[in-house]
């Protein structure tokens, strides 16, 4: 029988690299575990202090970790330790941690923190015994403090670890990067100018790749993933001609820290330079981005990533037996998860070996599937022409949006169209959703129609909240036997659903429907079925954290509580991801309701907050979390039970939601489920089938759903949803945990 024995108490610290989101974890480890009971230590600068001890591993509260949330970096400090490394220093860490009763560790940083910590597990008992034998411990120790439990967070911008998807911070990475990159675009179309940019990466192809399919560079060399031939010089000169005379106005290549060419040899931005200068014979300049891809405020996913992260590593520790292996928690498709640490940092070194020895496949393998299709569509998505040409068995796809803008529809047509164009089929867009339908405006959409797509905002197409009434499904009918159209992708949210239904119930009466339509979710408001991501949303989220963060900033000097409304029509996740990511006290979403009992406690609970000298109260309600009481309600029953203790302000965000260049997460996410969409609709063309279909994430695979299997979907009102909905099962008890008590 496993004996469960908790940890009698429990440290923390930050250790390697620092990383975006460090101080998220570490206040979610913090709070956690003092919900559990467990006292908790933060260890100043890594395992340094650690083997110092003395101030340097002292005692922290919840409230402590008030408002380090939204910082990047590490408040702890971290630190690389040469000591560490020593059986001595790490003896010393043993004596240290014991002398104050610890006995787990939460560790946050890359691979080489996380064996760290691994050697110290493996090494306490002998460290242990050794003390007691030479005096330092009292001979209790022994049974007292057996072993030490170990779980790991992996933090690291490079993303490297075998094993997650995202590590904290990688997203962060990113944004820095696109963001640069946006901005390098626009200059460098200016003045046909080309640019090398160089981001971090020296054994991890992560950022290069990613930026790469989120900026829609026109080459990327990455270390997994050499050129295919030595004169790689001779083939990027070429792309580059042949994009310059279609039109192509700038040229930007990015390259990985560590870019390798075939034989392992390295491949420098300055040899990247070199060859285009010389092809083009025009300035080239080259951008390193170096820090600033570790800097900044942590993105709205990063920060709960790390909360999540944090909350699950001390949930391990009370859960797990103490002599289990140690873990390190991580994340796969939206679903947090634990997986043993020794082998995750075996092949994440295995990968580095492997690129040492030019073995460049098993390299990729271990990257995982994610990588290897990322890196496929990557290399179809930038090339400067299709690779066939419409001929016989072409198919012929129309793409249209439905309902609101969300950031990421271009993104996600960019990608539509290239994908059918380089299997040689056609695509044609209808502008403003279905009355462009109506009114004959489709267009042809060609490879360099959707160029530079990838990073606009809002709908290039166009979109509309129209649903074909059953006299105009005649019509459409009658456009689509016109065209000859084959398949439909409907990109959007509800609206959009609702169209693809529409069309697809009267195809009984009307031939010319009896075609495939694929829906693809797109709607900031994450308020769909089936699918546990939705195109848009993660841009809404960092619109929302970054409006509440300067909020948050306005408000240092006075008691003041902010009530802040966010969309999301029926679906409280834009609410509760905000809530998270910007350390709210309280959100109200619609799928608790709101209730006069909580209103009253909620109340108590603010002005108790107060008269013990909070400055800062963040309330954050989804917009359809009652009808009763509304924002403005809020507003006035806080400000007149607040008199005297604390004023109250209300800021509705409304449409800057729904505006702003997509996030990196939304651009990636667009464009591998138009990728996907377009494969599927594809698939049930020559296959002669005509179902109407969404294109999702559900229980952690992408897939298509039949439309007739969300009844609840197509009903006007929005109709029931799931009890519990996935991401609302997965993120509020995290977001309990974090509340801190009045
Ligand atoms: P990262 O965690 O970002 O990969 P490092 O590889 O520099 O960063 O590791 C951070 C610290 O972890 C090191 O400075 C050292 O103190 C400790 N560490 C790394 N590898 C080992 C090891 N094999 N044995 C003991 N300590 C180690």
């Amino acid at each position: 029988m496993e004996v469960r024995r908790r940890p009698h108490r429990i440290a923390v610290l930050t250790s390697g690299g620092d990383a975006p989101g460090m101080n998220a974890a570490v206040r979610a480890v913090v709070r956690t575990a003092e919900g559990e009971g467990l006292a908790v230590a933060a260890v100043r600068e890594g395992f340094r202090g650690l083997v110092e001890g003395g101030e340097a591993i002292h005692p922290v509260s919840s409230s402590d970790v008030g408002g380090v949330l939204q910082r990047g970096g590490t408040w702890i400090g971290t630190a690389r330790s040469e000591a560490f490394r020593t059986t001595d220093g790490r003896r010393a860490a043993v004596a240290n941690l014991v002398g104050r009763g610890i006995d787990g560790l939460v560790v946050i940083g890359g691979d080489g923190s996380l064996i760290g910590a691994d050697v110290l597990r493996d090494e306490w008992e002998a460290h242990v015994t050794d003390l007691v034998g030479d005096g330092e411990l009292p001979a209790a120790a022994v049974d007292t403090h057996p072993t030490l439990q170990v779980v790991g967070v992996v933090a690291s911008i490079d993303n490297d670890l075998v094993g997650t998807e995202s590590t904290i911070g990688a997203d962060t990475a990113l944004h820095r990067i696109t963001e640069a990159i946006d901005a390098i675009h626009s200059t460098a179309s200016s003045h046909q100018r080309s640019f090398v940019i160089e981001v971090m990466g020296r054994d991890c192809g992560h950022l290069a790749l990613m930026a790469g399919l989120a900026t829609g560079a026109q080459w990327v060399f990455l270390p997994e993933r050499p050129p295919r031939t030595d004169d790689w010089v001779a083939s990027l000169r070429t792309a580059v001609r042949l994009s310059r005379q279609v039109g192509r106005r700038q040229n930007l290549v990015i390259v990985a820290e560590g870019a390798r060419d075939r034989h392992g040899g390295r491949i420098t931005s300055a040899e990247v330079r070199d060859a285009l200068a010389e092809e083009l014979g025009e300035d080239t300049r080259i951008t390193t981005l170096g820090h600033v891809q570790r800097g900044g405020a942590p993105s709205a996913f990063d920060r709960n990533l790390a909360t999540r992260c944090g909350y699950h590593a001390v949930r391990a520790l009370v859960e797990r037996p103490a002599e289990a292996e140690p873990v390190v928690v991580g994340i796969r498709e939206d679903r947090i998860v634990t997986f043993p640490l020794v082998t995750a940092v075996r092949e994440t070194r295995a990968v580095t070996d492997h690129l040492a020895r030019g073995e460049f496949d098993d390299a990729m393998r271990l990257r995982g599937p994610g990588f290897v299709e990322a890196y496929r569509t990557m290399r179809t998505l930038v090339r400067t022409a299709p690779r066939a040409a419409p001929g016989a068995g072409a198919h012929r796809l129309l793409v249209l949006h439905g309902g609101g803008p969300a950031p990421g529809m271009n993104t996600a047509v960019r990608a539509a169209v290239r994908t059918a164009r380089d299997a040689g089929h056609e695509i044609l867009g209808a502008r403003h959703g279905v009355d462009g339908l109506l009114d004959g405006e489709v267009i042809e959409l060609d490879w360099m129609t959707v160029s530079g797509w990838v990073s606009h905002g809002g709908a290039e197409l166009g979109t509309s909240r129209r649903i074909p009434e059953d006299d105009q499904v005649g019509a459409i009918a009658a456009r689509f036997g016109e065209l000859g159209v084959d398949g439909v992708l409907v990109i959007g949210g509800r609206t959009a659903y609702a169209v693809a239904h529409r069309l697809h119930t009267a195809s009984t009466g009307h031939a010319q429907l009896r075609i495939p339509i694929v829906c693809l979710p797109a709607t900031i408001n994450h308020d769909l079925p089936a699918t546990e991501l939705s195109v848009g949303a993660d841009t809404a989220l960092n619109s929302i954290v970054e409006a509440v963060d300067k909020i948050r900033q306005s408000a240092v000097a006075t008691r003041r509580c902010y009530i802040v409304e966010v969309m999301g029509n029926d679906s409280g996740y834009l609410a509760l991801a905000s809530g998270m990511a910007t350390g709210s006290e309280q959100v109200y979403l619609p799928e608790s309701g709101i209730s006069l009992d909580q209103l009253r406690d909620d109340v108590a609970r603010l002005k108790e907050a107060f008269a013990r000298g909070r400055r800062l109260g963040l309330v954050i309600r989804s917009e359809g979390a009652d009808s009763v009481y509304t924002t403005p309600f809020l507003w006035a029953l806080f400000a007149k039970e607040g008199q005297g203790s604390f004023d109250v302000r209300q800021a509705i965000l409304g449409h800057l939601q729904q505006g702003g260049d997509p996030s990196p997460i939304d651009r990636i996410q667009a464009t591998r489920l138009a990728v996907r969409a377009v494969e599927e609709l594809v698939g049930e063309i020559d296959r002669g089938t005509s179902r109407a279909a969404m294109i999702g994430l559900a229980g952690g695979s992408v897939g298509l759903t039949d439309l007739a299997r969300l009844p609840d979907l197509l009903d006007p009102d929005g109709g029931h949803r799931p009890a519990v909905e996935p991401w609302l099962a997965a993120l509020r008890p995290v977001a309990e945990a974090m509340a801190l008590p009045a």
